[in-house]
């Protein structure tokens, strides 16, 4: 019945692939997989790429896409052509290094390379 309900939830996403991919991520996150390991966004029902940008994807508490030193949220400017993806503080320019942002950054990248078909 939890399937069935997953299914349907993707179901009129015209992007097929990702309608799958979504389905096994809420799946393999409901195991025990760690949400920011994942591809895919259950909020947004996009690649991670596509809506990284979007302010539900800063996270204070665990300083995901967050400028620890300015307190401000940071930018994340992904470069589809070239499978590049940068995050920077908007406040001191800087990479606002962390394990939180490093992974922000890695899950964009396999993101775009899933979404091409990787
Ligand atoms: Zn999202
Ligand atoms: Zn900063």
């Amino acid at each position: 019945m939890t399937e069935l309900r997953s299914v349907d939830r993707y179901a009129e996403l015209r992007d097929q692939r990702l309608a799958a991919r979504l389905a096994a991520e809420d799946s393999a996150e409901a195991a025990g997989l760690d949400p920011f390991e994942r591809l895919t966004c259950r909020t947004h029902r996009h690649w991670l790429h596509q809506c990284i940008g979007s302010a539900a994807h800063v996270v204070v508490v665990t300083g995901h896409r967050w400028c620890r030193a300015c307190e401000r949220p940071a930018t994340v400017v992904v470069d589809e052509l070239a499978g590049a993806v940068r995050l920077f503080c908007p406040s001191c320019g800087r990479f606002p290094d962390s394990p939180a942002n490093r992974q922000v950054v890695r899950a964009c990248v396999r993101s775009l390379a899933a979404a091409r078909g990787g």
